[in-house]
């Protein structure tokens, strides 16, 4: 550099998109890896970069050596359509991407809107009985949805100056909430579907080494499309043998040890009234301490052990003060700092799967759910009720239940297709105290669906008696009676 010349004159600062419409997105991928190992610009580098040697790069360093994380940099947004809810959820399985998907909130489903699985094909009797039982769940559902706005127009006041357009459109979006109940885990559905190469290609991965046929063809599909984008990142997206092997595994392990899954004798019958089933099944008892100690310490030159052991020894309201500092100035969309992940909570929750699949949304958690069966009964959403439709939703249901038991004979796991969305599944789901906050906030709202802030609201209530201190700062969209600190800021 001479005396002349400033660094900004030599380097300036550069920041510009790299065009996907006139680069691929391996050649991206390449362009950005190589960056490690080339001092050129980006945009360089990229120049240099043709189709045929980003496909020689990919192949030796991230086939070749494991360098997976350059596939990290190509992104490819699929669109996928008419795929079972069941197949959906096992895609959407991939915490590092991102879905949208057709919503049975706001859309009414047609009538013959069901996958028939392969699994089938070679039952003939027994496939005409599946395809009766879902013909009947959506009979029912239509039949459940014109009952329901008839009784919605019966009880539901219009506002003043609401037009007829937007009346009906207020009363169809409670009756679908409602009545999506009834529709299985067949019902096909349409997603959207963003990922980079790498997230995609364990994406497919997982589909192709499912045991669920239907599963195993989207994977190809997926696969083959993707090929047409990042031909070489996601050459080898093959069959998991491990993965394909493990649910099988602990399926005998369960067996062993003598938790199998249940019969059909102890099926639960309908849920009543009752309150969601929630249990908080771990929790951090040092977490005061642990979340303590973590915002004193990263702007401290101490060790972990010296602010742990300093923090202890401050006794419990210093650091509740300390944390109340750190939570006062957060506002109604903030989330709170990094150091709130510290600490996790794990409940166990019996919910039913239409609030599952709004839940298996979050993705900074780990849920594990159990398989989907009749066994744990289903409730009868409120609106139904209401409007005395409550043994037409039963009567629309136990065919279904029925269908479900024989279908399980030949293929526990397609019978999984039948299990409606009133059905209640169980799933373990450990999440950290900042996901908490973000979770709590968002599905204990009014805007939630019932069916998910309902256990939520119990999650929320559960986690606030353990750790109230942890929780004085959580904003709320809408706060329960029993809260117990000042909404007041
Ligand atoms: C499988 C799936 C299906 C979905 N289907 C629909 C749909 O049909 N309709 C619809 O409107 N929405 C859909 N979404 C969006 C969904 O409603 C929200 O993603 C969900 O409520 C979770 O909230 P969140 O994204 O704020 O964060 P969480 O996943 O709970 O994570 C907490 C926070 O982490 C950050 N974060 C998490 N993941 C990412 C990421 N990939 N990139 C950047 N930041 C991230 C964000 O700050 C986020 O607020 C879907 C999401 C998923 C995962």
């Amino acid at each position: 550099m001479t005396d002349s010349e400033t660094s900004e004159q030599l380097y300036p600062r550069r920041v510009y998109p790299m065009d996907a419409h006139e680069l691929s997105e391996e050649q991206i991928a390449v362009a950005f890896a190589m960056t490690s190992r080339r001092p050129e610009a980006f945009d360089e580098i990229a120049e240099q970069v043709s189709l045929e040697k980003a496909a020689a790069f990919n192949e030796r360093w991230v086939l070749g050596y494991g360098h997976a994380s350059v596939a990290e940099h190509a992104v490819v947004h699929m669109a996928v359509e008419n795929v079972s809810r069941l197949a959906c959820d096992t895609l959407e399985d991939n915490r590092l991407a991102s879905y949208t998907e057709k919503s049975s909130r706001y859309q009414v489903m047609p009538e013959d809107y069901y996958y028939v699985p392969e699994e089938l094909a070679n039952h003939p009797a027994l496939k005409k009985e599946y395809d009766a039982a879902c013909q009947g769940l959506f009979q029912g559902y239509m039949k459940l949805m014109d009952g329901c706005i008839e009784h919605l127009k019966e009880t539901t006041p219009r506002i003043v100056s609401e037009r007829d357009g937007a009346y009906n459109m207020r009363l169809r979006r409670v009756a679908t909430d409602h009545c999506r109940a009834v529709l299985p885990a067949a019902t096909l559905t349409n997603v959207g579907v963003t990922a980079n190469a790498r997230t995609l290609e364990h994406a497919i991965s997982k589909l192709v080494s499912s045991a669920l046929i239907e599963e195993r063809l989207l994977g190809d599909e997926v696969r083959n499309e993707g090929r047409k984008i990042i031909p070489t990142l996601i050459k080898y997206a093959d069959k998991n043998e491990y993965l394909a092997g493990a649910s099988g595994q602990q399926l005998d392990l369960s067996r062993k040890y003598g938790f199998p899954p249940e019969e059909p004798a102890v099926a639960a019958a309908v849920s009543g009234d009752n309150a969601p089933e929630v249990r908080l099944v771990h929790w951090d008892r040092k977490g005061e301490e642990k979340l303590a100690t973590a915002l004193l310490y990263r702007h401290s030159n101490l060790s972990y052990d010296q602010v742990w052991e300093r923090v202890n020894n401050l006794g419990p309201e210093s650091r509740q003060a300390i944390i109340a500092e750190c939570t006062a100035g957060l506002g109604p969309h903030d989330a709170p700092l990094r150091e709130f992940e510290v600490m996790d909570y794990s409940f166990e929750f019996m919910m039913d799967y239409g609030a599952y699949r709004e839940f298996k949304r979050h993705r900074m958690m780990s849920y594990l759910p159990q398989p989907l069966t009749v066994v744990h009964g289903y409730r009868i959403p409120s609106v139904v009720a209401d409007a005395g439709l409550a043994a037409e939703f039963e009567a629309t249901v136990r065919p279904a239940e029925e269908a479900y038991w024989k279908v399980q004979e030949v293929s526990p796991l397609a019978a999984q297709y039948l299990v409606t969305h009133a059905h209640n599944r169980r799933v373990v789901s450990k999440f950290n105290l900042r996901e908490c906050y973000h979770l709590f906030k968002m599905r204990t709202s009014e805007e939630a669906h019932f069916s998910i802030r309902e256990p939520i609201s119990e999650a929320l209530r559960l986690a606030v008696e353990v750790q109230p201190q942890l929780f004085r700062h959580l904003k709320l969209r809408n706060y329960p009676e029993w809260w117990p600190h000042s909404t007041e800021d």
